[in-house]
């Protein structure tokens, strides 16, 4: 999951993009609204987490902009402001949630999880294919019943795969989902946690489409 993060605040925005990268998600952060509008008009992500109180340009005109761009991703306004008027506001702007600070990393890491679950149309939290089972929840993943322990980056890379199984997803897509800017990247990263993942679960439900990317499901004859 990619996750932008919208604050001022150096020190949440800090700890938030430490939590949220050990969690296993790719976390980029900027810290006014210009640079939110620029960066959400260019760049797609699985879900924004939106500060109100921001320099250069209020948050909820951010989000007003990027609704007004018919623009769906999911967006959780993350401020300290709690007044009633302040809420109604932001989720009649087009949030699709709304946390007040301070909050608690678990509240926020689970609505995350609904959000993208809910934009994926999906009802069910555990995702299955065949008989291999990945929980987003609990972080636990299985194969046959049987609880195979993956790093963070390799549980992230399985989610992406197996969020849509049967679609080829690009190694470009898999690096966006599973670093933010600046993260040291090896041009083999993505090869590596699937060689490492085939390794733990078995190489007949991860393949390769060679040029294209990667699949998770039973094979497909080619
Ligand atoms: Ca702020």
């Amino acid at each position: 999951m990619r996750v932008l993060l919208v604050e001022d605040d150096r020190m949440i925005g800090e700890s938030l993009r430490e939590a949220l990268r050990q969690h296993g998600m790719a976390a980029d952060w900027v810290r006014d609204g210009r640079a939110a509008d620029a960066v959400l008009a260019s760049e797609r992500f699985d879900a924004v987490l939106l500060d109100l109180g921001l320099p250069e340009r209020d948050g909820l005109q951010v989000l007003a902009s990027l609704r007004a761009r018919g623009d769906t991703t999911p967006v959780i306004v993350v401020t300290a402001r709690d007044a009633l008027a302040d809420k109604v506001a932001g989720l009649d702007t087009g949030a699709d949630d709304y946390l007040v600070k301070p909050f608690e990393l678990d509240e926020l890491l689970a609505r995350l999880r609904a959000l993208v679950r809910r934009q994926g149309g999906r009802a069910s939290t555990v995702l299955e294919v065949g008989d291999l089972r990945l929980d987003p929840a609990t972080r636990e993943v299985s194969r046959g019943g049987r609880p195979v322990l993956l790093s963070a980056r390799e549980f992230a890379l399985l989610q992406a795969l197996m969020e849509r199984p049967g679609a080829i997803v690009s190694r470009a897509q898999l690096e966006d989902r599973l670093y933010g800017w600046g993260e040291e990247l090896e041009s083999n990263a993505i090869s590596v946690y699937m060689h490492q993942l085939r390794r733990k679960l078995g190489d007949d439900l991860l393949h390769t489409v060679r040029g294209l990317g990667y699949y998770a499901g039973p094979a497909k004859d080619r």
